[in-house]
């Protein structure tokens, strides 16, 4: 469990108040760092210009660099940005002009505009950093945005930011300003449904927003922005993704990644569970298809919070099935490497610290890279042999078999 709010001795302030904590006193220090001056079991003493600023937290965790968040009259500050984490994410607003039926952040009506702290916080993470931008919605305060953009990336040349939007708010005109933050620079994460604008707008909970975000979209592409796309599946869109993947590798092809991730219980998640979660370790072909026709076409697809069971079912099932119908297209080299490579990742995956049943990147890439070299394992059954062929022809050339 991460701490991201800690406990704090009050403090005489009017304004909020951003500070970057310091437990070595051999770096550069700055008017925002305080100093430690003494550790109490789970409290911390620094010192801010002669003030004695007192935080909590777990006795031995580090918190050198760490940049936190003090509000006039809360007794908790805000852990923005964690220096020892890859992940950390800026909360801009909770307003938002959606409601979907998966929601983890269930929208709310007030806003209170910290961007100038956002950027503060901004300009003191660590080197090389990588930060979330998250709502609600953020572009709903696109302007305050793009401003903490402008300065960050002007005065910070190696931080770069992830940007999660509904992309519906952006508009032609702001086609020079998304340009010139810089594809390497920024990476906007738009999630994508169907492309059966109807069930869009009903996973999204708002008429119209399908085309909307085709304009965003649009615009995006002429800025040459690096988009990721992401799409949870769900029971409402189940039956489309083989359609979304054709959709996105014809029409989207110039997206950097395609995010396809399961239900997280919680928020509207959670509330619509019964009625959304789909359990793609009893049935997985569609997404099966899904993958496979978005690989064919180099669109490079990611899975996310999916269980083991989510790939060992159809990986060990299908193969199995084609080799005793004799419908087999794989060879069993392929098959080898491909289990080989999963029992490492199996493995690699109970280990880890954040455990098995959250598997990052690496391995999902590992287990699509084992795909590919198996030759289309999750090809569907269905599929005829000629299809099949033309398919393998095209990803491999026409000496594969
Ligand atoms: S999941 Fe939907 S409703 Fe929730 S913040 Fe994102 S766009 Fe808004």
């Amino acid at each position: 469990m991460i701490d991201l709010r800690l406990k704090v001795d009050p403090l005489p302030l009017d304004v909020p108040l951003i500070i970057r904590l310091r437990e070595q006193t051999d770096v550069e220090l700055g008017p925002h760092d305080v100093v430690l001056l003494d550790e109490d079991g789970d409290r911390r003493e620094y010192d801010y210009n002669g003030f004695s600023v007192g935080v909590y937290t777990r006795s031995g965790e580090s918190m050198d660099g760490d940049v936190l968040l003090l509000l006039p009259g809360q007794p908790s500050a805000h852990r923005l940005i964690r220096a020892n984490s890859e992940h950390n994410t800026f909360l801009v607003t909770e307003q938002c002009d959606q409601l979907c039926v998966m929601c983890s952040q269930p929208p709310k009506k007030h806003h209170n505009d910290m961007f100038e702290h956002f950027a503060l916080a901004a300009l003191l993470a660590p080197q090389n950093s990588t930060i979330g931008i998250s709502g609600g919605e953020p572009l709903l305060h696109k302007h305050r945005l793009f401003e903490m953009l402008s300065v960050v990336i002007e005065t910070r040349p190696d931080i770069r930011f992830h940007i999660l939007t509904n992309a519906q708010h952006l508009e032609p005109s702001d086609i020079e300003c998304v340009a010139s933050f810089g594809r390497d620079r920024v990476l906007w994460g738009v999630p994508l449904y169907s492309a059966t604008p109807s069930v869009h707008d009903e996973i999204v909970g708002k008429v119209g927003a399908y085309k909307t975000l085709e304009q965003g979209l649009a615009v995006l592409l002429r800025a040459g922005a690096s988009v990721e796309l992401r799409t949870v599946v769900l029971q409402q869109n189940w039956n489309d993704l083989p359609a979304l993947s054709e959709f996105i590798s014809t029409r989207l092809g110039f997206i950097s990644f395609w995010a396809v991730m399961q239900l997280e219980r919680i928020g509207y998640g959670r509330m619509n569970w019964t009625s959304s979660f789909k359990d793609t370790s009893t049935d997985f072909d569609p997404l099966a298809r899904a993958i496979d026709i978005a690989s064919a076409r180099g669109i490079q697809a990611w899975l996310y919070n999916s269980r083991p069971a989510l790939f060992l079912r159809p990986i060990v099932r299908m193969p199995l099935q084609r080799f005793l119908t004799g419908n087999v297209s794989i060879s069993i080299f392929a098959i080898v490497v491909m289990h080989a490579k999963l029992v490492v990742v199996f493995f690699s995956g109970m280990i880890m610290p954040r455990g098995f049943l959250h598997w990052g990147h690496y391995e999902v890439a590992v287990i699509l890279d084992s795909v590919v070299l198996s030759g289309g394992v999750f090809s569907y059954e269905n599929d005829s042999d000629a299809n099949r062929r033309a398919r393998l022809q095209k990803k491999s050339g026409p000496n594969r078999s």
